[in-house]
């Protein structure tokens, strides 16, 4: 079956977008560990950071980026980015993505 986060990319499942372009795409956490939970993850399939490749790269720095980009437009002071990889860490997605937490009460996703 295909991954849970591509089906999300294409619109095949429900999710409140808060940002896309061509390469990215930012959307709401269905189970938010903070008052600000997002993910921002590429739109190609790459399983983890450890399935990085000499080409993605650049695609990590757009990673970065829309992070402070879209902190700056939501005026958070302050957050976190979270990459989980592999199950024992909690990785539960296998298609990248960062957590943007932000808020008082943050647990670790
Ligand atoms: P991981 O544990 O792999 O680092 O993070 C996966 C995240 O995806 C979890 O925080 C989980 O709440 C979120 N998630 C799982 N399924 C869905 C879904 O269908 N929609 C959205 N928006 N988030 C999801
Ligand atoms: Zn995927």
């Amino acid at each position: 079956m295909e991954c849970l986060f591509c089906k999300i990319i294409k619109k095949e499942i429900p999710s409140e977008i808060i940002y896309e372009n061509d390469k990215v795409i930012v959307f709401k956490d269905i189970h938010p560990k903070a008052e600000v939970h997002l993910l921002i993850l590429p739109k190609k399939h790459i399983v983890s950071v450890n399935h990085l490749e000499e080409e993605d790269k650049e695609l990590m720095g757009e990673l970065i980026s829309t992070a402070q980009k879209i902190a700056k437009e939501k005026k958070l002071t302050g957050y976190k980015l979270i990459i989980n990889v592999g199950r024992e860490a909690g990785q539960i997605i296998d298609h990248l993505h960062l957590h943007l937490l932000s808020g008082k009460k943050i647990e670790l996703p």
